[in-house]
């Protein structure tokens, strides 16, 4: 981790270092934010589930010293809402790769946005599968390469907030691993909004995306992503075109699903016994 004068060290959870991450990946700058956040949350850690699907993302709760849960490829926000009904208290994120968001997880992903349940959801896409050996995802750009498209992806790729957007989540923020220090920012609002976050951090594989499309080692994918985002509201369509804007797009305020459903206890009568 870089030195920047706060000590994370009691967020990482030292006796699974090494972890299995490619020198120069981006989860690392993710799972850093994320230390970071709880740390400017101060929100006891034995109070805070980080689970993870399947995947490199998936590995992030191996090395959060929180609650943690490994689950199934795309269960990660089936498995955080029956943790998060079982008790409200707790603090629950998840941490999901492409197919844990938008292929094989896309239906969770879609009714956690629009029941509104308190949980923080980290999307941290590279627009490939990583872990498997670098096919394409729902999230790889139309055009670009991976070792299941070498010709060049046919499909037309999900845009992670656009979905959410239309799904209803009340909060949805993009961010990228080039732009490292609004990471734990976007993280820590996410945390403190009470409903649906969606976190979506763009994020570097040199290993397989980078390679196969020739954008060189992982600080040329920082410059990549540079290129690639804009600030969303500071510049004209025309600038935007081409560009993926980076920023937080909605924070608003609705009904909480697991508060809904409390008062549907004391309706029928049930006492609640978290
Ligand atoms: Fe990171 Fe890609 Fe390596 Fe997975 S394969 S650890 S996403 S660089």
């Amino acid at each position: 981790m870089p030195k920047t004068g706060h000590d994370l060290s009691k967020y990482l959870r030292q006796e699974m270092m090494p972890n299995v991450w490619c020198p120069g990946c981006g989860h690392g700058n993710i799972t850093r934010g994320l230390m970071t956040s709880l740390d400017r949350l101060q929100i006891p850690l034995n109070e805070v589930v980080v689970i993870g699907g399947i995947g490199c993302s998936g590995r992030t709760p191996f090395y959060v010293n929180t609650n943690a849960m490994h689950t199934t490829h795309g269960r990660a926000l089936a498995f955080a809402t029956g943790t998060k009904l079982a008790n409200p208290d707790l603090t629950v994120i998840t941490t999901m790769g492409d197919g844990d968001t938008a292929a094989i997880g896309g239906n969770h992903f879609i009714h956690a946005c629009r029941r509104n349940i308190d949980i923080t959801a980290l999307v941290f896409n590279n627009s490939i599968y990583g872990m498997t050996g670098g096919q394409a995802a729902p999230t790889t750009p139309t055009g670009e390469k991976s070792t299941t498209t070498m010709y060049g992806n046919i499909d037309q790729s999900f845009d992670v907030v656009n979905l959410a957007l239309a799904a209803g989540a009340t909060f949805v923020a993009r961010t990228t691993t080039f732009d490292f220090q609004d990471i734990p920012d976007m993280i820590t609002r996410a945390i403190q909004h009470p409903g649906f976050s969606v976190v979506e951090i763009l994020g570097q594989c040199p290993t397989y995306y980078g390679r196969i499309n020739k954008l060189g080692d992982a600080s040329q994918m920082l410059d990549y992503e540079k290129d690639l985002t804009i600030p969303q509201g500071y510049v004209s369509r025309e600038e935007m075109v081409g560009k993926k804007p980076i920023g937080i797009f909605r924070e608003e305020t609705r009904p909480e699903y697991t508060q809904q459903y409390q008062n549907v206890r004391q309706k029928a009568g049930v006492k609640y016994d978290s």
